[in-house]
């Protein structure tokens, strides 16, 4: 779900050599320590640099910025979480990722059935179909190299950057059963575009603009993406465990867009400093541009502007002028961008679309 924002603003893009597949190396490397400590051994320090070597792990770790606490975490968890005391005292402590790999643990017999499926089947083959609904057949035909696909026990998320895509082998089973490979489409969708960017000339942002260049940004990526995936994540038959949260979240959005127009106008009077950074905006969205984003995303789709969406996918200025469209054309009950917010983004368009 989350994308390394370096991969829509760098102009470095670094090829992976590898051909399509998917990598389980970091999974198994997981089971051996698990294996380890449940037969009573504890690991040593070179059991835990053998699994953070692995290259999803390692990858996962440099390109998402994974502090030394996180790990230190991880490690607790995991080992309490391989005890048979684990699910009591998760149940005291209600720690989340305590609680998410007990569950890892004891679904090891499914979850290497779940492996050895994944590996039979043409899993980048299902992002594709997922991804391509909502790319251009210009962006589709790009030249871009297919990318090595990383499952890793650490998070309940996934993600993609320049180095490829990274999935949790828990988040994989809930979903992937039901619907293949849409969770991991939505990542395989902002590597494309990342993809296809690469060699555009980007411009510069004034400093004044960065954090609400970066919102616009982030709420037309994570908005569109969504639409690959997220009707099967939150639909009645997935087992998604965030789905009700989420769910919860989405059902903020329309109130986020009012407050996000409310910034956009008193930006347009005067770059207040606060306005101009980047945190301010992360709270104000709740998070990155997912809620926001999708519930635009959906108005959209739903009053039938998806040929016009996708064919100006890689513009997030449009993706707001045609949220106003939607809203006009069916009548829905939803905020509405004002004229001054929308002369306000046209200016930034002017000033920041890239070009060719
Ligand atoms: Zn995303």
């Amino acid at each position: 779900m989350r994308i390394i924002l370096i991969v829509c603003f760098t102009a470095i893009f670094v090829f992976n050599t590898a051909t399509a597949q998917t990598t389980f190396e970091a999974v198994d490397q997981f089971w051996s320590l698990v294996d380890k400590v449940k037969s009573n051994q504890t690991p040593t320090s070179e059991d835990w640099i053998k699994l953070f070597n692995t290259p999803g792990y390692r990858l996962y770790i440099s390109e998402n910025g994974v502090d030394s606490l996180s790990l230190e975490l991880f490690k607790t968890n995991l080992v309490k979480a391989c005890s048979n005391a684990a699910k009591a005292e998760n149940r005291i402590e209600n720690n989340r990722w305590l609680g998410q790999l007990e569950r890892i643990i004891r679904l090891k017999s499914e979850l290497d059935k779940h492996v050895r499926w994944l590996k039979s089947i043409s899993y980048l083959d299902s992002m594709k179909v997922a991804a391509y609904k909502y790319l251009p057949e210009r962006i589709k035909k790009s030249n871009y190299q297919n990318p090595t696909i990383y499952f890793l026990v650490f998070d309940y998320d996934g993600s993609a950057n320049v180095k490829g895509i990274f999935m949790d082998l828990l988040l994989s089973y809930d979903l992937d059963r039901h619907k293949i490979g849409a969770f991991c489409g939505h990542e395989l969708h902002h590597y494309i575009l990342s993809h296809y960017q690469k060699d555009k000339k980007l411009p510069e942002i004034a400093a004044n603009d960065k954090g609400v260049h970066w919102a616009i940004q982030v709420i037309a990526t994570e908005g569109i993406a969504n639409l690959v995936d997220k009707k099967y994540v939150l639909s009645s038959k997935s087992d998604y465990q965030d789905k009700e949260w989420y769910l919860a979240t989405l059902a903020k959005g329309p109130k986020i867009i009012t407050d996000i127009n409310k910034n956009i106008e008193a930006l347009a009077e005067s770059r207040n400093e606060q306005l101009t950074k980047r945190g301010y905006w992360q709270q104000l969205l709740m998070g990155s541009g997912h809620f926001p984003g999708y519930y635009m995303a959906q108005i959209i789709e739903d009053s039938g502007l998806r040929a016009e969406l996708v064919k100006q996918v890689d513009n997030p200025f449009h993706f707001f002028y045609l949220y106003n469209k939607a809203i006009k054309k069916s009548k829905a009950e939803a905020p509405l961008f004002s004229k001054k917010a929308i002369s306000f983004i046209k200016e930034l368009e002017k000033n920041y679309k890239i070009k060719g």
